[in-house]
C-alpha cells in the first residue's frame, strides 16, 4: 500500500505543479527579513490596485485615484481610497467587479449566509492554485508529509458529502491517505469510538472543526483516558478560544495549530510554535483592521478584518470586510517568519455579545459561562445574545435531564451580571438540536440581536 501511494502521489501531483511552486514561494520567503517580506506585501498590492483601476469597471468608476500615481511606498494608502466592500455590494456590483473577457478557467465559488443566499464570486485557476499551494505548505509547517495518514473531521455534512460522494474523490482521499470523518452531530458514543481509535492506532494528523476537537478533548477528560501525545492537529473553521486551546493541549499534546480561512480566500493565515499570533501569508493577501466606518485602526487594536486578495485578478476583492473581528501586529516573531501576524482572532462579529453600555463582551469569558453550564448539566451548552439584557442558555437535551440546580443558576446570574454591570433576564432552554449555520457549523455563543439578524456568516 505504502509503495502503492509512494509511486502515484508524484505523478498525481505533478500536473498541479503551480500549487507545488507557490508552496515552495511561500517556504523560500521565510527566509526574508521583515523589511524584504514587507517591500514586496507593499509592490504586490501597489500591483493590484493598478490593476484594478484599470481592468475592473466597478473600480475604474468608484475610486478616484489615477493608476500611475501607484507605488510600493504609497500602495498602503492608497489603498484607504478604495471602498470597504460588503458581501451585499459584491452581489450588486457582481458583474462590474470581473474583468473583461472573464477567463475561460474561472469559476463561481460561493460562500454560506445565514440569510440563506450565499455570496457568489468567481475564482480562477491561478487563485486556486495558491489556495492549493497554501494549504500544502500549511500542511508541511504542520509536519506532514504526503501519504501519512491524516484524518479530516467535517462539521459540515454538505463538505463531507461533496469530498466523499465521487468515486473519483473516493480514490483521491485513499490514495492521499485521508479518512474523512463525519463530524456532524456527533453523539457521545461517536466521540468514544474515535478516541478509542486514536488510542489504538493514532493517525499522523487531524484536520478539524475547532468545536469538535475540543469536544473530543472534553470527552477524554471526562471518562480520564490517558490520550497519545504525539498527533500533529490543525483547527480551522471557529475561533480557538484560550481555554479551548488550553484544554485540547492537555489532552492530546502541544503539536497544535490554529488555521485561519474562509471560503472567499482560503487559508489565510497560520499559527507558529509561538503560539502567540497567526502568519499571514503575505504573498497572496493584504489584511488590515478597520472601524466600522472602515478607518484603519493601528498595530493591536481591535477591529474587522478586511482583506484583499492579490492573486485573483478574474474577480480581485478589495478590502472585502470578511465579518471576523480581532487585531494584527507588525512586531517581529521569535519564531523568524517575517509575515506579520493576527494577534487576536476574537471570532465572528456576530460572536460578540455587547453590554448596555457598549462595551464588547470577551468570547473567551462567555465561553466560560458555557462550560461552567456543560460541566454542571452534563451536556453541550451554546450562549445566544437576545437582547443587551437577555442571555438564554441552550442545554443540549439528553437521555436523563438533570434537575435545575437554582443555587448554581444564581451563581451564574450573579457572575454574569457582574460582567454586563446590569440585571439580566437569563432564560435556560432545553434543545432537541443545537442551531448550525447553513454549513453545518456550530457555534458556541452567538448574538441575535434585532438589528443584526441579517449578518451573513461565511464559514
Ligand atoms: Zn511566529
Amino acid at each position: 500500500m505504502r509503495i502503492v501511494r509512494r509511486a502515484f502521489i508524484p505523478l498525481f501531483q505533478s500536473y498541479r505543479r503551480n500549487r507545488n511552486k507557490y508552496a515552495r514561494e511561500i517556504q523560500a520567503s521565510l527566509t526574508w527579513s521583515a523589511d524584504e517580506a514587507m517591500v514586496i506585501h507593499r509592490e504586490k498590492l501597489a500591483e493590484t490596485l493598478r490593476y484594478c483601476l484599470k481592468e475592473i469597471p466597478f473600480y475604474r468608476k468608484t475610486v478616484e485615484l489615477c493608476p500611475d500615481v501607484i507605488t510600493a511606498e504609497n500602495a498602503e494608502d492608497c489603498l484607504l481610497a478604495f471602498p470597504v466592500l460588503t458581501s451585499a455590494m459584491v452581489k450588486e456590483h457582481f458583474d462590474e467587479l470581473q474583468c473583461s473577457p472573464r477567463p475561460d478557467s474561472a469559476f463561481i465559488n460561493r460562500s454560506g449566509g445565514t440569510t440563506g443566499t450565499p455570496t457568489t464570486f468567481y475564482l480562477d485557476q491561478e487563485s486556486e492554485d495558491w489556495v492549493r499551494g497554501t494549504k500544502r505548505y500549511h500542511m508541511r509547517v504542520a509536519g506532514v508529509e504526503s501519504g501519512e495518514e491524516r484524518w479530516v473531521i467535517w462539521g459540515s455534512p454538505e463538505e463531507y458529502q461533496r469530498k466523499t460522494r465521487t468515486p473519483k474523490a473516493r480514490f483521491a482521499s485513499w490514495l492521499t491517505n485521508f479518512k474523512r470523518i463525519n463530524g456532524f452531530s456527533l453523539s457521545m458514543e461517536d466521540l468514544d469510538r474515535l478516541l478509542d481509535q486514536m488510542e489504538t492506532r493514532a493517525p499522523k494528523f487531524i484536520l478539524a472543526y475547532v468545536d469538535i476537537l475540543d469536544r473530543l478533548a472534553a470527552r477524554a477528560e471526562e471518562t480520564n483516558r490517558d490520550m497519545p501525545k504525539t498527533i500533529s492537529m490543525m483547527v480551522t473553521a471557529g475561533t480557538l478560544y484560550e481555554p479551548m486551546r488550553e484544554r485540547i493541549e492537555r489532552v492530546f499534546g502541544p503539536a497544535l495549530y490554529n488555521c485561519y480561512g474562509s471560503r472567499e480566500f482560503g487559508d489565510l493565515a497560520l499559527s507558529c510554535d509561538e503560539k502567540e499570533g497567526l502568519h499571514i501569508v503575505g504573498l497572496s493577501h493584504y489584511i488590515e483592521v478597520a472601524d466600522e466606518t472602515g478607518t484603519r485602526l493601528p498595530d493591536g487594536e481591535a477591529g474587522e478584518f478586511l482583506v484583499t486578495s492579490m492573486v485573483n485578478r478574474t474577480m480581485p476583492l478589495v478590502r472585502y470586510a470578511i465579518k471576523d473581528y480581532g487585531s494584527m501586529t507588525r512586531e517581529a516573531c521569535a519564531c523568524g517568519n517575517p509575515w506579520h501576524q493576527i494577534l487576536t482572532l476574537e471570532g465572528r462579529t456576530q460572536d460578540l455579545f455587547y453590554a448596555p453600555d457598549g462595551r464588547k463582551i470577551s468570547p473567551n469569558a462567555m465561553v466560560h459561562f458555557c462550560w461552567a453550564y456543560g460541566m454542571e448539566y452534563g451536556t453541550q451548552v451554546q450562549m445566544v445574545q437576545r437582547d443587551v439584557d437577555h442571555l438564554e442558555v441552550h442545554l443540549l437535551k439528553t437521555e436523563k435531564e438533570k434537575p435545575r440546580d437554582e443555587a448554581f443558576e444564581a451563581m451564574m446570574r450573579w457572575e454574569l451580571e457582574t460582567l454586563f454591570r446590569i440585571p439580566l433576564t437569563i432564560d435556560i432552554c432545553w434543545k432537541d438540536e443545537m442551531a448550525v449555520t447553513p454549513t453545518g457549523k456550530y457555534r458556541m455563543i452567538q448574538r441575535q440581536m434585532k438589528e443584526t439578524d441579517t449578518n451573513e456568516s461565511t464559514h
